[in-house]
C-alpha cells in the first residue's frame, strides 16, 4: 500500500492500516517531520470521544458567539454551554508521526508526479524519476490532490480568514474566552452591510495577554479577498477599543468548503482533504479524517483479505469511506451551504440564532458530521419550525444550482 502525503489525513490512514496488518509505504514531498502550519481547532467532547484532549494546547468552557438582534456592539451572547479547544499542532503532528511508525509505516521521499496501472498493481513515479509500485495507492495531497479527480459542477466556495495571533491595546475579547462566531458588525457602514459579503470574528484567549482573532467569512465563490478581511479585522478591532500593538503570527487561511465528490470508481482512493472529506458547511476535517480512518482501513484491510484486483480494491475502498449515508449528508450539507451563501448578513444571524437554539445534540451533531441522515433532517425540520421568516422564505426558493444539488441529494448524494 502507498500513502502520498505527510498532513493530518496521511498519517490518520497510515496508522489505521498499518494497525490492521497491513505494509504501508508512505510518499513524501517534504521531510514528514516539517512543522504543519494550519492551526486546527475541534470541539472539546469531539476530541474527547477520539481520546486526544492530551493534545489540546488550549481549552476552553467559556464559548459564545454573537448573532444579537441588529448584531450591535451591546447584544447578548449565544451561550454555547459546550468546550473548544486548539490542537497543539506540533504534539499532534508528534503524535501521528509516533502511531504510524510504531504501526510499522516506511516513509520515502519524493514528489508523486505521475500515476499508471496494470490489472494487478500501480506505479507512482516521482519527479525524480522513481518508479513505486502498490496494489493500492491512497492520495491524501490535501485539497488539491495530485492524482485524485473530481467532477466538475461550478465554482467551489473557499472559506477565506485573516488572523492575527497577537498583543493589543485592550482584550479584544473577554478573557478566558472563545469566541465561535461574532457577527456583530456595527463598525460598518450601512451599506457595506448591505451589499458586501458579511463576515464574521473567531476568538480564542490564548492566555498571558495573547489573543487569536481571526475575521472569517463562512465560504463564498470566489473567496472574500485577504486586503477585505484585513481591512476588517483592523476595524473591527479599533471599533472595541483594542488595536493590535505587535504581531506575532498571521494566519492566510484559504480552503474549498464544496468540492463536489470525487468520482468513486477511479483506481486511486482519496483520503483527506483530497477526498473532499471537508466538512462542507462547517469547515472542519481534522476529527472527521480521525473518526473516518478506521472505516476506510478496515474496507483496504477485508479486501485484501479477500484477494481483490487492485481495481475491486480500488472499488471497496472507496465505498468503504463514502457509504450511501455519508453521501447523502454530503449532498444535504453542500446544499444548505449554497442556501446560505445567499443570505445577507441580518439574515444569516437570524438563521444561526436558531440553529444555536436547538437542542445541543442537534447543533453539535450537524457540525461536526455525527448524524444519521434521519438525524439530520429531523434537525432541519425543527429548525424551520423555529426560524423567523426571512429565513423559511431564503429556506424555501430555489435558485442559481440549488436545484442540481437538491437533484443530488434527493438521488441519495
Ligand atoms: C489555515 C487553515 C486552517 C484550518 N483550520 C482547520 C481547523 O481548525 N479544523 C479543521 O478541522 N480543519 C481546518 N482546516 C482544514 C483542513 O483541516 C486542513 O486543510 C488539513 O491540513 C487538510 O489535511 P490533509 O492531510 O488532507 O492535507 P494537507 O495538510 O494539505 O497535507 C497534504 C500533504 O501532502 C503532501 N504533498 C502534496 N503534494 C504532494 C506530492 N505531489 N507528492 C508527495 N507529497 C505531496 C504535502 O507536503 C503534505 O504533507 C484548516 C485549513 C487551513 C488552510
Amino acid at each position: 500500500m502507498l500513502v502520498i502525503g505527510a498532513g493530518p489525513a496521511a498519517l490518520a490512514i497510515a496508522t489505521e492500516l498499518g494497525r490492521r496488518g497491513v505494509s504501508v509505504e508512505a510518499l513524501s514531498a517534504t521531510e514528514p517531520e516539517a512543522p504543519w502550519v494550519n492551526t486546527y481547532g475541534i470541539w472539546g467532547e469531539e476530541v474527547d470521544a477520539l481520546g486526544l484532549a492530551h493534545l489540546l494546547a488550549h481549552r476552553w468552557s467559556d464559548t459564545v458567539s454573537y448573532f444579537g438582534a441588529g448584531g450591535e456592539q451591546g447584544s447578548e451572547p449565544t451561550l454555547h454551554g459546550r468546550d473548544y479547544g486548539l490542537f497543539d499542532k506540533v504534539a499532534l503532528q508528534r503524535y501521528g508521526l509516533e502511531t504510524c511508525t510504531a504501526a510499522g509505516l516506511r516513509w520515502r521521499r519524493g514528489t508523486a508526479a505521475h500515476l499508471g496501472h496494470n490489472p494487478t498493481e500501480s506505479t507512482v513515479t516521482t519527479r525524480d524519476g522513481e518508479a513505486i509500485k502498490a496494489k493500492l495507492v491512497i492520495d491524501a495531497t490535501g485539497h488539491e490532490p495530485v492524482f485524485v479527480r473530481r467532477p466538475a459542477d461550478g465554482p467551489i466556495a473557499g472559506q477565506a480568514a485573516y488572523g492575527i495571533v497577537g498583543r493589543f491595546a485592550a482584550p479584544p475579547i473577554a478573557p478566558g474566552q472563545f469566541v465561535f462566531m461574532d457577527f456583530r458588525a456595527d463598525h460598518l457602514e450601512e451599506e457595506e452591510r448591505r451589499s458586501q459579503p458579511p463576515t464574521f470574528l473567531y476568538a480564542m484567549d490564548l492566555g498571558d495577554g495573547l489573543f487569536f482573532v481571526e475575521e472569517t467569512s463562512l465560504a463564498l465563490a470566489p473567496p472574500v479577498p485577504f486586503p477585505v478581511l484585513k481591512d476588517r479585522l483592523h476595524r473591527r478591532l479599533a471599533h472595541r477599543g483594542a488595536p493590535v500593538l505587535e504581531v506575532q503570527h498571521e494566519e492566510f487561511c484559504l480552503f474549498p468548503m464544496n468540492p463536489p465528490l470525487p468520482d468513486l470508481s477511479q483506481r486511486v482512493v482519496g483520503f483527506g482533504g483530497a477526498a473532499s472529506m471537508v466538512h462542507p458547511a462547517s469547515g472542519y476535517l481534522v476529527g472527521g479524517l480521525l473518526r473516518r480512518a478506521p472505516d476506510l482501513a478496515a474496507a483496504v484491510g477485508s479486501g485484501l483479505a479477500a484477494g481483490l484486483s487492485g481495481e475491486a480494491l480500488a472499488r471497496a475502498a472507496w465505498q468503504g469511506l463514502w457509504p450511501a449515508e455519508r453521501r447523502w449528508n454530503h449532498a444535504f450539507f453542500r446544499f444548505g451551504l449554497e442556501k446560505l451563501m445567499r443570505f445577507d448578513e441580518a439574515r444569516l444571524r437570524h438563521h444561526f440564532a436558531t440553529f444555536f437554539s436547538l437542542p445541543p445534540e442537534q447543533w453539535y451533531g450537524f457540525l461536526t458530521n455525527t448524524l444519521t441522515p434521519r438525524q439530520l433532517l429531523a434537525a432541519m425540520v425543527r429548525l424551520y419550525g423555529l426560524a423567523p421568516w426571512d429565513v423559511r422564505w431564503g429556506l424555501m426558493g430555489l435558485q442559481g444550482r440549488e436545484p442540481a444539488l437538491l437533484a443530488r441529494m434527493l438521488a441519495g448524494g
